[in-house]
């Protein structure tokens, strides 16, 4: 329990660690640095978390960074898209799909499409804007993600939860990878930064036309204003240098025509009763009222000046009563006669008049409007395009300004302007509004611009990857191919192709084969020569097991396995055989007499007299103990005691030492196999030394015979 506390505990607090610049980072870039690109470049930071520290504290930073969004835009939609683009992000990377290429695809698939419906429910932009916004998300996300890779290479790899997978097993894809992304920020940067420049400068621009333009208006207004008043104020103190009420009349008369701007005038008494109306048709009205309601009384072009003496008053827009139901501003001025008072001349002006204002100031036609209003902001006059009501009201509420950073922003008739004021001294406001078409347009052109130039870049990376990732191996797979070769074909590689490096490696690699291939010849000339050293020595073996080293006859072991076999052959087929095994007699006397050197030489002696008597091929010869001797003889031994005879008599004096005869005889035990091969060769063996036997103990120097 207290360890899942902790555990909690740490992952809010490294998403803390993380979600604080990027809050930072989210509202100093996005918004007051560069306020019209719109960088959400805390995401930046919360990449890094969800790679460094994982999905969890990622999210914690990703709800602070979303925080500040939210409290500078009001637009909870960042929560749903950042969220979810680290969740796919994560999603993603998991499959195997690197960081970059994962970003975009959420901002083509998801993030993109939910931004744009979420923008068209919320803020109704027109469509050419919600492309840019789809593009510069995409823009936007490929930046902070191409951002974070680059910093994340620098982060020892055992420090990161997620581990980076490569870009690609071929070498060509990794180039590619590494130079997008190197290409992709500074790119984005520089296209971005200038970009917003751009729009700054002219959105200064349009700020400014705008402002000179609703001024220069306003002033035209004003001085018109002023100027009518002008009038109106001289009127009424024409009236009071003329008696009669026709004279009065004429000066009226006289001033309508001077002033085409008025389109009617009146005059009234000191109650405000209606005295005289201009033009005719006008009076002819008035005429007609019945007198209780010919009163004007109520009106303020009349209760004003009455009640503060002032000589010059100008009501704000209003619809005319009694002579003609369309809006008017009227312009009024009281008349005195010897200082006291008899009532107000008023005019009323035509609001069309603006129009003209309008048109002196050329505005641009399709994208700029006007619209003047009174002090209650009421509208004096707006351009007809913008299908305004003249005398309603006219607040324009500034909302949030999606495509620049100052100038404020108004809907109207279903379009988005820009647009700028000035209020004149009678607290009359006039509006010029611009669309932001212009802001947009450049805006457009420069994304479309940057993201055809990525696209350029990255074609263009693709193909140097490519090659570049060729001129790198197939220097080396011929080179690879040429060690393969055995040493008699290889050819030295072709170096022009190569880079410094490759030839470098290539010629101590040829080097390092060559060294090796010599270092192999001189193995196996060695390896050979013990071969034949250890094949001569076996040789030595075999024969030292076989042969008795004294006499180089067959020893007693090797020649009981060949008789057994030769026996077992000749009881097989039938073949007689016969055995003899012979023994020095008095051997050890010689020994004793003449040495044991001596005692060797007669044993030597014995043995080269039984080779030369007994060899033929088939004949097997052996000592078969200290001084004693074996013999086997296959097939029929006819002579075979004259022969034995021979030896025997040899053998006295076959041992010479210094010209001296050492006499020698044996005892002999023989056995012949003629018929009955039924006997073993352990008893043939024990047959024939019993035979030898017999012969010692008969006196010695005898041969024993036995056929069976
Ligand atoms: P017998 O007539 O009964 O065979 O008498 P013998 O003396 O020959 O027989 P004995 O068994 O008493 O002695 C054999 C002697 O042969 C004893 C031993 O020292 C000698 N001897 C055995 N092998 C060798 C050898 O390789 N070299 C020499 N010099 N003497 C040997
Ligand atoms: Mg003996
Ligand atoms: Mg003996």
């Amino acid at each position: 329990m207290q360890q899942t506390a902790i555990s909690w505990s740490k992952v809010i607090l490294t998403g803390i660690a993380f979600g604080i610049p990027a809050a930072i980072a989210n509202f100093y870039l996005s918004f007051t640095l560069y306020g019209n690109v719109a960088l959400y470049m805390g995401q930046f930071f919360v990449i890094l978390c969800l790679v460094w520290r994982g999905l969890a504290p990622a999210i914690v930073a990703a709800l602070i960074s979303c925080t500040a969004l939210y409290i500078y835009t009001d637009n909870y939609s960042f929560y749903i898209l950042l969220i979810l683009e680290l969740l796919a992000l994560y999603w993603l990377f998991r499959k195997g799909i690197v960081l970059l290429l994962g970003d975009l695809i959420y901002w083509l698939l998801l993030g993109g499409p939910i931004a744009l419906f979420y923008l068209s429910q919320a803020l109704v932009l027109p469509t050419d804007f919600l492309l840019l916004v789809y593009v510069k998300l995409l823009l936007n996300g490929l930046l902070y993600t191409s951002l974070a890779v680059c910093v994340l290479t620098f982060i020892p790899k055992q420090w990161l939860r997620l581990q980076l997978s490569s870009a690609s097993r071929r070498l060509s894809g990794r180039i590619f990878y590494f130079s997008m992304i190197c290409a992709v920020i500074p790119s984005l940067l520089i296209g971005l930064i200038f970009t917003a420049r751009m729009t700054d400068q002219i959105e200064n621009h349009i700020k400014s036309d705008l402002m000179t333009k609703s001024e220069r208006i306003n002033l035209a207004t004003q001085d018109f204003v002023e100027h009518y008043q002008s009038a109106l104020a001289s009127l009424a103190r024409s009236f009071e240098q003329v008696q009669t009420d026709s004279a009065r009349q004429e000066l009226v008369r006289t001033i309508y025509e001077n002033y085409p701007g008025f389109i009617t005038m009146l005059y009234t008494d000191a109650e405000g009763m209606l005295q005289f109306g201009h033009p005719d048709s006008v009076f002819t009205v008035i005429e007609d009222v019945p007198h209780d309601e010919r009163s004007v009384a109520d009106r303020d072009y009349f209760a004003i000046p009455k009640s503060t003496g002032q000589r010059s008053y100008v009501s704000p827009a209003f619809k005319g009563r009694g002579f003609g139901e369309h809006p008017i501003v009227a312009v009024s001025s009281p008349w005195y006669l010897s200082g006291e008072f008899q009532g107000v001349v008023e005019a009323s002006l035509d609001l069309y008049q603006f129009a003209e204002f309008a048109d002196r100031i050329d505005l641009d036609d399709s994208s700029q409007f006007v619209v003047i209003t009174d002090a209650n902001q009421d509208i004096i006059f707006a351009s007809p395009e913008l299908n305004l009501e003249p005398l309603s009201e006219y607040d324009p509420l500034p909302r949030l300004n999606v495509y620049t950073g100052e100038l404020p922003l108004t809907r109207q008739s279903g379009q988005d302007f820009l647009f700028a004021y000035h209020v004149n001294e009678l607290g009359w406001r006039t509006y010029v509004l611009s669309s932001p078409s212009t802001i947009t347009a450049l805006f457009t052109s420069n994304m479309i611009i940057l993201l055809t130039g990525l696209l350029a870049v990255g074609v263009l990376f693709l193909v140097i990857a490519q090659r570049f990732a060729k001129n790198i191996t197939r220097p080396l797979e011929a080179l690879s191919l040429q060690l393969g070769k055995r040493p008699d074909e290889v050819v030295e590689p072709k170096t022009e192709d190569m880079t410094d490096e490759v030839q470098v490696i290539a010629f101590q690699l040829m080097e390092a084969r060559n060294l090796m291939v010599s270092f192999n010849q001189e193995l196996k000339t060695q390896v050979e020569e013990k071969t034949r050293a250890l094949e001569a020595m076996n040789v030595k073996l075999e024969q030292l097991a076989r042969e008795d080293g004294l006499t180089q006859l067959l020893n007693r072991r090797s020649f009981d396995e060949q008789a057994k076999k030769v026996y077992l052959n000749c009881q097989r087929h039938k073949i007689p055989v016969t055995m003899l095994l012979m023994d020095i007699d008095y051997f050890k006397s010689i020994n004793d007499n003449f040495g044991h050197p001596v005692g060797d030489r007669c044993i030597i002696g014995v043995a080269n007299l039984l080779k030369q008597h007994f060899k033929r091929d088939s004949d097997l010869v052996a000592r078969y103990g200290g001084e004693e001797f074996a013999v086997l003889l296959t097939g029929q031994t006819d002579n075979l005691n004259d022969r034995i005879d021979q030896f025997r008599k040899e053998l006295k004096s076959c041992c010479r030492i210094d010209d001296r005869i050492i006499p020698m005889t044996v005892s002999i035990g023989c056995i012949s196999v003629q018929n009955d091969f039924e006997l073993a060769y352990l008893q043939l063996i024990s047959r024939a030394d019993q035979l030898l036997y017999m012969s010692k103990n008969a006196g010695r120097d005898q041969i024993q015979f036995d056929i069976i």
